[in-house]
């Protein structure tokens, strides 16, 4: 290839971007389950929080609900990615639900986390976004022990039992500096604060911010494709303005991205966040080299090559038809 030329308009793709081991499970465990049982399967919440994914799989007959009080008893309901409580487990069982359990194996790990320490009668400050359903699911395992930190802005509210039992966890899809800085803060106040026992920040997250980690500084403009709700989609386009990206924006669709970005524009980073099936980003690179940004390099900083089984009640059914 040739030399790049200065002032050359091009695309920085980020890799890894796009779907992880947890999101391809959870929506493979619905499209399973409307084949083998036929619709209606009714899914908690979205399944991931992705619009172009939910809507693919209501078209195809899944039934998005906020709450299992919504689900019709003795029908058959989806957990999403994201986890439950064990109150929403309850609820479901009380009214003979029939679940797939689409929780990410790794959202399940820091439930089991929550549990152990909570048994050891630690306090436990779960450093996520209040309000967010995997925070919620989280904190739903041991109320009693738990108290959400969402940021460095919550540190000072912090109250604890023992400074000596005491540890720290966390969503798994945060920004991996910003959390950093909330611990460091965290523990000048109680500099017996146990680290999680591992990353509860996911290789999907982790992995993402460090493909823009490497991108943003060389270019003008990053678009990152995700939905609004996504958590680790807006921490990507925080995380690439944090790093030098001149501009950053989000969008579901390429029909999202605006002409007005494009002023003065060379070099474009593109990502996408865990969420994001891949053809997404494909629109927008067809849109890109319409704008004349028609040369991609991709820039691989990690290769992934995590799997997860399909949950246990998919593996079950499929097994039973032989
Ligand atoms: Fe699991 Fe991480 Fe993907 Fe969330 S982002 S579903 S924790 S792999």
């Amino acid at each position: 290839a040739a030399a790049p030329v200065a002032g050359e308009k091009k695309v920085l793709l980020a890799a890894p971007r796009g779907y992880c081991a947890g999101v391809d499970r959870a929506v493979i465990a619905v499209e399973k389950a409307l084949e083998h049982y036929g619709p209606p399967v009714y899914v908690r919440k979205q399944i991931v929080h992705n619009l172009h994914v939910v809507a693919t799989l209501e078209a195809k007959g899944a039934i998005f609900v906020d709450e299992t009080d919504q689900v019709p008893e003795g029908a058959l309901v989806v957990f999403s990615a994201h986890g439950v409580s064990p109150a929403v487990v309850k609820s479901a069982e009380d009214r003979g639900l029939r679940t797939i359990d689409a929780t990410c194996p790794l959202v399940t790990k820091v439930h089991k986390e929550a549990q152990r320490f909570a048994r050891d009668d630690f306090d436990i400050l779960l450093i996520g976004h209040e309000g967010h359903e995997e925070v919620e699911g989280t904190a739903g395992e041991a109320p009693d022990h738990i108290q959400i930190v969402n940021g460095p802005e919550d540190v000072d509210k912090v109250q604890v039992r023992d400074p000596d039992r005491l540890i720290w966890l966390s969503q798994t899809t945060l920004s991996v500096d910003e959390t950093m800085l909330t611990v460091n803060l965290l523990r000048e106040r109680f500099p017996t604060l146990q680290d999680p026992p591992s990353d509860d920040i996911c290789y999907a997250t982790s992995n993402r911010q460090a493909a823009i980690k490497k991108i943003a500084p060389q270019t003008d403009l990053v678009i990152v494709v995700g939905s609004a709700n996504s958590s680790n989609s807006i921490r990507l386009v925080e995380v690439a303005l944090e790093y030098g990206a001149k501009a950053s924006y989000r969008v579901d669709f390429a029909n999202e991205v605006d002409e007005s970005w494009f002023e003065g524009v060379t070099t474009v980073g593109v990502s996408s966040g865990a969420s994001v099936p891949e053809n997404l980003v494909q629109d927008v690179l067809r849109l890109l080299a319409e704008y004349g940004y028609g040369d991609v390099e991709e820039v691989v900083t990690a290769e992934e090559d995590i799997i997860f089984s399909l949950p246990k009640e998919i593996r079950a059914a499929l097994k039973a038809m032989g």
